[in-house]
């Protein structure tokens, strides 16, 4: 038996896929005379079967992406189809270079060339080269790579990491559980694995070389225990705590329609952290009252090129209309830390936490923050639309933002486009800064959400995703509560409200605490709000329990 960080309660049974993330090594660069003509074959059973792999790539994208998205891979076709790509690669091997060299050296070439180009779009293709020429190379290495999004059975995903972009991808009618060697409890892949709902352990050393493909695993993420090739009687207990698991779930699908008010009759407000559009139905069959948080990076990094504002706008439009009057709190972009976007090619940091990253972005990157506002502008017309900017550290960044958020809207006063003109605004309090000027702070904004994510790790010095110091990530630190209860009182004094949107809202440790400070809104992944809205219904707001 062992254990990890467990992030996403519940227990699978199964079979493994092992998703080894190998970089793919090139043994041999050159070869004989007389093997010219075997490598060459190779090659061109290599391309045409990568051909074929695209095209199924493509047809899988088409259903779960629809058809805008499915047609990168149709550029990927037609460079693999090119006779002038062959040529040169096969010039190489006529020069004596192996097949996977030869690819490389063109993609390099190719690359290279590209990276000369003024246009953003066109240098955003170099993500697809270098994804075309990995996969080429691959197969003619026969080295597998990872397509969580191509798994067709029902599997247990062991890996080193996923990004929070590859585990956006899984399909959880196939993929039951995963475990992990790297990750912490509030890793983007962790919150992710979470709102899916699918069991997961992470942080779980070596986890990669004590198992094989097609081992039969149970990952318990309840009582953090993973078994390899259990005993029978192991599978048989595990079964009944999954059972009895299930029926607690089921007791709690009363909560769901039911308000959050306490025993005192004070009624929070219960929302949704979601990352997709696909989420808003689960928020809403698990009795979301709004969308407390839409992390609009994964419209970013889920693809190879910037969203546009048109896809944007459809995208921010069909939430408003489906939440109709309930609000939709829509974060502006917050790409880096965990979270990288290859096509934006962000410099590589040494401290990406404490780096590059969000609002940071935007100073210089001002087209693609206009490009946001506006869809989120344009798209406030057709609902309950809120913007919120996150990682603020001062007052001078309010005021940019403010201040691009007024062009954006006077642009599109002249082209005479409807918005919501009084639409509010709020920040994320995930900084101690933010949190020691949250005074100021209230002044300038209408709310306040504490991203109690990023506030740990900040507060405590303590890499919100590295196992290695998992232990000392701890939420409820009295630095991190001072905090909190800061700036729910720097908010209330200045009449505007704020709600908690990271991991500590859906604490059950942690809500009598930030009933008790009047928190006014908990917003947290939908899986868990029955159980937030029992715990509430069995609490006080005010008398001493
Ligand atoms: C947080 O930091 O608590 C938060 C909700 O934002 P994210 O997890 O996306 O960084
Ligand atoms: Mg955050």
């Amino acid at each position: 038996m062992i254990s990890g960080i467990p992030v996403s309660e519940g227990i699978a049974f199964g079979k493994v896929l092992l998703i080894k993330q190998k970089d793919i090594m090139i043994k041999r660069k050159k070869i004989l005379k007389e093997e010219i003509h075997l490598e060459i074959e190779k090659f061109k059973k290599s391309i045409n079967y990568t051909i074929k792999q695209t095209k199924s790539i493509k047809k899988h994208a088409k259903k779960n992406l629809g058809e805008e998205k499915s047609n990168i891979f149709e550029g990927h076709i037609m460079i693999l189809e090119d006779e002038e790509f062959s040529k040169d690669i096969i010039d190489l091997i006529n020069d004596k270079y192996t097949a996977e060299t030869a690819v490389k050296k063109i993609i390099e070439k190719q690359i290279n060339e590209m990276k000369n180009i003024k246009s953003l779009y066109l240098r955003s293709r170099i993500a697809d080269i270098k994804d075309i020429g990995k996969r080429l190379i691959s197969n003619i290495l026969k080295v597998n790579i990872k397509n969580l999004k191509k798994i067709n059975k029902k599997v247990i995903l062991i890996s080193k990491d996923f990004t929070p972009s590859e585990t956006s991808q899984i399909d959880v009618s196939n993929v039951l559980g995963f475990a992990t060697e790297l990750g912490g409890k509030t890793s983007h892949t962790s919150i992710i694995a979470k709102s899916i709902g699918i069991p997961a352990i992470v942080g779980v050393k070596n986890i990669t070389k004590k198992v094989n493909n097609e081992d039969y695993i149970i990952i318990d993420s309840i009582n953090n225990e993973i078994h390899i090739n259990p005993k029978k009687n192991i599978i048989t207990s595990k079964k009944k705590i999954k059972e009895k698991f299930l029926k607690e779930i089921k007791n709690l699908k009363m909560f769901k329609k039911l308000k959050a008010i306490t025993l005192d009759g004070k009624i929070i407000k219960i929302g949704a952290n979601i990352n997709q559009i696909s989420d808003i139905n689960i928020a809403k069959k698990n009795g979301a009252q709004s969308i407390g948080l839409y992390r609009t990076e994964f419209l970013y990094i889920d693809k190879n090129t910037l969203p546009t504002e048109e896809e944007q706008f459809l995208t921010y439009k069909s939430m408003a209309k489906e939440m109709k009057n309930k609000e939709v709190i829509i974060r502006t972009l917050d790409i880096g830390g965990d979270k990288n976007c290859k096509y934006l090619n962000l410099p590589k940091e040494d401290n990406p936490f404490l780096g590059y990253r969000a609002i940071r972005i935007y100073m210089e990157k001002k087209t693609i923050f206009n490009t946001q506002l506006r869809a989120i502008l344009r798209a406030s017309k057709y609902g309950k639309l809120k913007i919120m900017f996150p990682m603020i550290i001062s007052l001078k960044e309010i005021h940019f933002l403010k201040k691009e958020l007024n062009n954006a809207k006077k642009e599109l006063k002249k082209e005479k486009i409807q918005f919501n003109k009084n639409i509010k605004i709020g920040i994320m309090i995930e900084t101690p800064a933010a949190a020691l000027i949250s005074n100021d702070l209230a002044k300038e904004v209408d709310f306040f959400s504490i991203g109690s994510n990023d506030l740990t790790q900040y507060t405590l010095a303590v890499d919100r995703g590295n196992q290695l110091v998992s232990d000392l990530y701890d939420p409820m630190h009295p630095a991190v509560i001072k905090l909190i209860k800061m700036v729910v009182k720097a908010s209330h004094s200045h009449g505007k409200w704020t709600g908690i949107c990271g991991e500590l809202a859906s604490n059950p440790n942690a809500i009598k605490f930030l009933l008790k400070i009047g928190i006014d809104e908990l917003s947290v992944n939908s899986p868990d709000i029955p159980n937030i809205k029992k715990i509430i219904r069995n609490s006080y707001f005010q008398r001493k329990e």
